[in-house]
């Protein structure tokens, strides 16, 4: 589990530093939240999201998770998973080595990959697929091969990039209680962006409203989606 901490934090794209698309974004997501990002398309969730990852440099500010500067540890060492709205599997592996590959890159012994992707599947009902490429799964199936590989290496955050925008309503709402359940089993911090009020107010602990003009509001489901 981690405590992500974002300080005045701003981003401008090379070419564009007199128009930053971000800019005095502070908030802090507590060990164990569950932190959702809305707000319109373009105003750079999935930019602030990438920034957390230390996958997008930062312009200004500081992101620091459990008191370590992001952009001051090796990427191997951040301990973050981040699951695409894409999935971004590999289409000639099959599901067991798509899950597999990370540990793989980090060379962990065969045996304890064996063990981890087995219990990984197990958790999300992948086990009878694990033979299969993803191109011969359904949408669903994708997703929760992507989250099979993101736990697998026992992060401690998850950070979601519109994760479920391209399964439709039915599915959606499954997986929804699919992380939901997620969370609670592995009480790990996610840092999630959606456009979809649904699942802002399902999933989050806190949700974090960005706008032009940087964070608009923070609050708990109840308190911002509140009638007057
Ligand atoms: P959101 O996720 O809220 O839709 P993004 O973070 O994807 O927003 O994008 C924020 C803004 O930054 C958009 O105007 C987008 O066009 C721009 N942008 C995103 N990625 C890049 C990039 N690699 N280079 C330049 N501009 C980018
Ligand atoms: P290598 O090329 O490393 O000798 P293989 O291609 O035979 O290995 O398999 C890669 C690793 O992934 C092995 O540890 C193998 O047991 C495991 N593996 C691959 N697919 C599956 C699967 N569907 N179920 C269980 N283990 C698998």
């Amino acid at each position: 589990m981690a405590s992500i901490v974002l300080q005045d934090v701003a981003k401008a794209y090379p070419g564009q530093e007199h128009t930053p698309i971000l800019q005095g974004i502070s908030f802090t997501i507590e060990d164990g939240e569950f932190v959702v990002l809305v707000g319109p398309s373009g105003c750079g969730k999935s930019t602030l999201l990438r920034m957390i990852a230390g996958l997008e440099e930062i312009s200004g500010g500081e992101i620091r998770i459990d008191g370590e500067r992001i952009n001051e540890t090796p990427p191997a060492r951040r301990g973050l998973s981040m699951v695409f709205q894409n999935y971004a599997l590999y289409a000639h592996m099959s599901v067991f080595e798509n899950i597999a590959f990370g540990l793989r890159l980090a060379r962990t012994p065969k045996a304890e990959i064996q063990a981890a992707v087995r219990a990984v599947a197990k958790l999300l009902q992948l086990e009878h697929l694990l033979e299969r490429r993803p191109p011969q799964l359904s949408g669903g199936q994708r997703q929760r091969v992507a989250i099979g590989r993101a736990i697998v290496r026992k992060p401690r955050a998850f950070l979601f990039d519109e994760p479920l925008s391209n399964l439709d309503a039915a599915l959606r709402a499954d997986m929804r209680v699919e992380i939901a359940r997620l969370h609670q089993q592995l009480k790990a911090t996610m840092v999630y962006v959606t456009h979809d009020q649904v699942e802002a107010m399902t999933l989050a602990d806190r949700i974090v409203v960005l706008g032009p003009g940087g964070v608009q509001q923070v609050g708990s489901p109840m308190h911002l989606y509140q009638r007057p």
